[in-house]
């Protein structure tokens, strides 16, 4: 075997996901799911602005910086809620278009979540009589699946959640009565799988700050030299360093995340004009613990870089080589990974592996519930 093809079958692409990773992921049919067993999948990128960001949580303040401790620079940032909200919303946009094209398969599969359990109250007799109560999610009754999130408004932040989806299952949610049918009042919250840490700018602000000055524009009249106002913005070509940790993830779950993560071009915000990013996977890592932080990465790369803009290439290679001694794999096929998400089967095999995590979510709250005798229902044996 040559050089070149040694190399080339290392490479971490959708397929062999499961041979490189399968001792740190979930198995899709586990009976346990919900419960954690620290298996982590520690993911590095790099996050390359493109054009002019505005990377800063909603409102109307100054972009984030951050101080890197240690050293007299203060270095743009991105929270990880932002990221957070980005791959979340990228992820059910491809769970739309996946709907609309496999339209009758997808709505199968929410017919289960209808359904999911049955649960016995009182017990056959003389004169009684067993009441069976079903189980299910009340929104995967509609017809057209839509989950949505929406930013903070008051109380309600999860207004749009449906509490099943795939997003929602693993990006997290909150059950309650609204989402769920046949178990009374509760609130139950379903932690996030994916945790980010902030991704952190390598340049100090002295090189990857400008202040834009704009003009008001109103219709058909634009007030030059009048109601200007500045804006601080990121340069293109600013690079952040980003770590973000999967924890008890399956094959499915995983595969679909990188897609997403790989493919992220916007983070919102102004999108028509600014928030263009693109995203470069670094290293994999599989462990029972977190080895490595966005801070850490990026203040040794602040120390060589912090008074340039360094070409985006440059920094992958030396980070690989910082990664390669902690065990990750720094051969990621990223192509492919973006390719995928627009391929069926992600998101087929995502639903499924998500089917069966929802109705150990639901068996949870039913045992938390204080139930003690529920089944599967009639329409999931058939599956
Ligand atoms: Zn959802």
């Amino acid at each position: 075997m040559s050089q070149a093809q040694a190399t080339e079958k290392e490479k971490l692409e959708p397929e062999t996901l499961r041979a490189k990773l399968e001792h740190w992921l979930r198995d899709v049919n586990e009976p346990d799911r919900v419960y954690t067993k620290n298996k982590k999948i520690e993911v590095v990128f790099l996050l390359e602005a493109v054009n002019a960001i505005l990377p800063r949580t909603e409102g109307v303040e100054d972009i984030t910086l951050f101080k890197i401790p240690g050293t007299e620079y203060e270095v743009p940032a991105i929270l990880p809620e932002k990221l957070q909200a980005v791959s979340r919303r990228d992820m059910l946009s491809y769970l739309r278009s996946y709907r609309d094209k496999q339209n009758k398969e997808n709505k199968e599969l929410r017919t289960y979540l209808k359904k999911l359990s049955v649960v016995y109250k009182g017990s056959e007799g003389k004169g009684k009589e067993k009441k069976e109560i079903l189980v299910g999610f009340k929104k995967a009754k509609d017809e057209l699946w839509n989950c949505y999130i929406q930013p903070p408004s008051g109380e309600e932040t999860d207004v749009g959640m449906d509490g099943f989806c795939p997003a929602c299952a693993l990006f997290g949610t909150v059950l309650d009565s609204s989402k769920i049918e046949g178990v009374g009042n509760i609130s139950v919250g379903v932690k996030s799988r994916v945790e980010f840490d902030p991704a952190i700018a390598i340049s100090d602000r002295k090189v990857s700050v400008i202040g834009l000055t704009h003009n008001k524009v109103s219709d058909g009249v634009s007030w030059t030299g009048q109601s200007l106002f500045t804006e601080q913005h990121v340069l293109p070509g600013t690079v952040f360093v980003g770590k973000v940790t999967l924890e008890d993830v399956t094959e499915p779950e995983l595969k679909a995340f990188l897609a997403v993560l790989s493919a992220i071009d916007r983070l919102g915000g102004r999108e028509s004009v600014f928030g263009g990013v693109r995203v470069h996977l670094v290293g994999v890592r599989g462990g029972s613990y977190e080895t490595v932080s966005a801070l850490e990465l990026a203040k040794a790369l602040v120390a060589e870089y912090g008074e340039e803009l360094p070409n985006v290439g440059t920094v992958a290679e030396k980070l690989k080589e910082t990664l390669k001694g902690k065990g990750f794999i720094v051969n990621v096929n990223q192509e492919n990974f973006r390719k995928i998400v627009d391929d069926s089967n992600t998101w087929n095999d995502l639903w499924r592996s998500t089917l069966i995590y929802d109705k150990q979510v639901l068996e949870r709250v039913l045992q938390l519930k204080g139930e003690e005798k529920y089944e599967e229902a009639e329409e999931w044996k058939k599956q």
